[in-house]
């Protein structure tokens, strides 16, 4: 920490000040979340914040970084293989009604998908998440977001406003530029924006496939103004159920919405069965799928990012088929953690690592084929799991877990500031625009730091447990 940031974190009332500072900022510059069902649609609060950036070791952030465009065409090699798809998914989509529903949408639109080959618009905004692994030094994959990456928007103004609050703390020039410039708000709708003009209808627009009831809708509504101010295209915000009710396809493919022509489907929901109550739902899943626009995520995309397919990506040989070159490959493979597949518990080698797992769960965490986080389990519970056995288990892959180094950090929730030990989980966003076989955009673009107390296994910023950060590089 600079001396000058020491000095007031020292002083009851100068951190006092710092915090105020940073409140007003976020409400300034739209650093915002929903307050709450029960509030108007416009009530607003700002976001969970941490109130200084954590340092974060150059190199390895800048690994990470470099990774971006490894990543976009390995998972769009990924996607683009159906067979590969099918086989590694078939044995959690056996236990996971979830899974088995998304291949069914999958094969049900496969003659549209193969009618469409050679011409399949394809927009991706991923983010791939990372943990320092102390024990090794080394920087571990977490996941690789493939639907409803969220954040960018928010990440993007809680990095200026580190800048802001570094500036105002009295700390020099130099240790300013250590916080590394990115604007994802805007790389992430210059994608969608390169999406739109390349479906080049006249007064087409974007469809935000939405939650009802969403509370990280600021982080949304930026990308809708941003879209709008930088590339003129108007942006239609829908439910899964409302798109249902309300989506036409015509003869040729194309969807229109409330009468208006669709270029790009972006999905903020439609990641967890929740936001499939009815049949209906599901339905309009189907017709985005058939249809001609952008797709941000096609069904593809989607199960290319599940955990599963995760796994089965680090197991010998795999990353090496669908990276871009031996390169690609090993940069990528430098990044996977230890997984496991459970489908054959009598297998010696999963036994084995069962067997440890049982005896010592702190070291492994276990996932179910789900997003959106609060799914895992950990400790005692995942023991149990464990214990419990059963063909079930073939939908869940055991991961080893990640060990991010303790730091301590000022959580800022509801205008209040609380000191706690914290752990930090990097994600890198990237964008992929692709058309057939032309790939009209691959880039990095831009990076968030969600920062939770070390004594939660989870941090949903929006669950409550984490704060929005950014890196210092050191
Ligand atoms: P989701 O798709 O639900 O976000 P994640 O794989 O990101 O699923 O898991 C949710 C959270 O659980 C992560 O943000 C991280 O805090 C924690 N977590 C997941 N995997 C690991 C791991 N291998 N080691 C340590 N923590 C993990
Ligand atoms: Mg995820
Ligand atoms: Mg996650």
């Amino acid at each position: 920490m600079p001396a000058a940031v020491a000095d007031i974190v020292a002083d009851p009332a100068a951190l006092a000040e710092l915090v105020d500072d940073a409140v007003v900022w976020a409400s300034q510059h739209g650093l915002l979340v929903g307050a709450g069902l029960s509030e108007p649609a416009c009530a607003a609060v700002h976001a969970p914040l941490a109130l200084l950036p954590v340092p974060y070791p150059r190199e390895t952030f800048l690994r990470a970084q470099r990774a971006a465009l490894a990543f976009n065409s390995m998972i769009n090699a990924v996607a683009q293989d159906e067979t590969y798809l099918q086989n590694v998914l078939a044995a959690a989509a056996q236990e996971d009604e979830f899974t088995a529903r998304l291949l069914r949408v999958y094969e049900e639109t496969a003659k549209e998908r193969h009618a469409r080959a050679g011409t399949d618009a394809v927009l991706a905004v991923l983010r791939s998440d990372y943990m320092l692994h102390t024990p090794t030094n080394s920087l571990l994959q977490v996941e690789l977001n493939t639907i409803a990456s969220s954040f960018g928007c928010l990440s993007t103004l809680v990095a200026r406003m580190h800048r802001y609050l570094m500036g105002r703390a009295g700390v020099s020039p130099a240790q300013v530029a250590a916080l590394p410039e990115h604007n994802a708000m805007d790389s992430i709708v210059d994608a969608m924006g390169a999406a739109a003009a390349d479906y080049g209808v006249q007064g087409g627009v974007m469809v935000m496939v939405v939650q009802p009831g969403e509370r990280n809708s600021y982080d949304q509504q930026w990308l809708q103004t941003r879209l709008w101010e930088r590339h003129g295209v108007r942006t239609l915000r829908r439910s899964l159920a409302q798109l249902a009710a309300d989506g036409r396809l015509s003869e040729g493919g194309r969807l229109e919405v409330s009468g208006h022509p669709v270029a790009v489907v972006y999905f903020r929901a439609g990641y967890t069965p929740d936001d499939y109550p009815s049949e209906a739902e599901w339905a309009a899943r189907v017709l985005v799928e058939q249809c001609d626009a952008y797709k941000c995520p096609t069904v593809a995309f989607q199960l290319a990012g599940a955990k599963k397919i995760q796994q089965d990506l680090a197991r010998p040989g795999v990353v090496e088929r669908y990276a871009a070159s031996a390169e690609d490959a090993a940069l990528l493979r430098g990044f996977f953690a230890g997984q496991w597949a459970l489908e054959d518990l009598s297998e010696p080698d999963t036994a084995a690592v069962v067997a440890d797992a049982v005896a010592n769960p702190e070291r492994y965490v276990l996932k179910p084929q789900r997003e959106g986080g609060g799914n895992n389990f950990y400790g005692a519970e995942l023991r149990q799991r464990l214990q419990q056995g059963g063909g079930g288990l073939a939908a869940y892959i055991l991961m080893q877990r990640i060990q991010p180094p303790v730091q301590p950090a000022i959580m800022v929730r509801g205008g209040k500031a609380v000191q706690a030990d914290t752990l930090s989980e990097l994600g890198v966003y990237s964008t992929y625009v692709r058309r057939g076989d032309r790939v009209l955009l691959s880039a990095e673009a831009g990076h968030l730091v969600r920062t939770k107390s070390a004594d939660s296994n989870e941090g949903g910023v929006a669950a409550g447990f984490a704060v929005l950060d950014s890196p210092m590089l050191v």
